[in-house]
């Protein structure tokens, strides 16, 4: 059954004026695997009934005794701009968790993890890098992350910590900033990247169209593990 918790703002960064990672403390905190999302709820709530209205949001963290989670949010619409406005430091929401099978693969744990991102689509992707790093496996990462320019390069520093430096490929789309490529991620990008269609896992996570655009490019290639999550 999923956890209900209440969760408490402890931090809120900023990148730009429309997205926010804000680091939450759960009251209740139960295991979840890496890459799971939750529902979050502005409405306090305790019990199983109805639920209120809520928006899901992926886990940027991992399970750890410290009860606490990482969520990036974009405001994009009615309800993330409420959560702009009333989720300030010591205020709380409710959480429901955790859901999804955006998830790395357990019965697989050598083959390498490709991971291409757009915007917030980096959101579960450090969540995996958190816990490859945890196991040791680091190694097995890949990442293509592509965002708008500076201000909206989210978890870049810690990516930067985790991931094999030969393996971590940045895009800017907005900005010319120096160690990133300066364009979108393109489809050559990721069919000349070396690594084996066969064993690989590929996650890509963004907006409906480029984790379409990617999907496309893979199936092509009958790639045969690929994940997609989008919103
Ligand atoms: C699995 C998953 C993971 C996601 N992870 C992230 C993330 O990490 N970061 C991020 O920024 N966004 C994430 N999203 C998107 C997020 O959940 C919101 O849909 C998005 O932020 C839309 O913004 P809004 O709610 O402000 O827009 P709104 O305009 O308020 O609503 C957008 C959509 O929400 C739905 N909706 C409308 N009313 C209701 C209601 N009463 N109850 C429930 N749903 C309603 C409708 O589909 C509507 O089109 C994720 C979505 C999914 C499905």
């Amino acid at each position: 059954m999923a956890t209900i918790s209440k969760a408490t703002v402890c931090e809120i960064k900023e990148y730009g004026k429309d997205t926010r990672e804000y680091a939450l403390k759960l009251d209740r905190n139960n295991y979840f695997e890496p890459g799971s999302f939750l529902l979050l709820t502005l409405e306090e709530k305790d019990d199983y009934t109805k639920w209120p209205e809520s928006r899901n949001f992926s886990i940027a963290s991992i399970y750890g005794k410290d009860a606490m989670i990482r969520l990036v949010i974009r405001k994009t619409g009615a309800y993330t701009t409420r959560i702009f406005n009333e989720l300030a430091v010591g205020k709380t929401c409710t959480v429901k968790y955790a859901f999804g099978d955006f998830l790395l693969p357990f019965y697989d744990a050598k083959s390498p993890v490709c991971c291409i991102a757009g915007g917030t689509g980096i959101a579960p992707v450090l969540s995996f890098a958190e816990e490859l790093k945890k196991n040791g496996q680091e190694s097995r990462l890949h990442v293509y992350y592509s965002f708008k320019n500076s201000e909206e390069n989210i978890g870049v520093d810690v990516l930067k910590g985790i991931v094999p430096g030969s393996q971590l490929h940045l895009y800017s789309t907005r900005e010319q900033l120096s160690g990133v490529n300066c364009r979108r991620i393109e489809k050559n990008d990721i069919l000349d990247s070396g690594l084996d269609f066969e064993s690989s896992h590929f996650y890509i996570c963004g907006s409906e169209a480029f984790t379409a655009c990617f999907k496309e490019l893979l199936l092509g290639e009958d790639v045969r593990n690929i994940y997609t999550d989008e919103w």
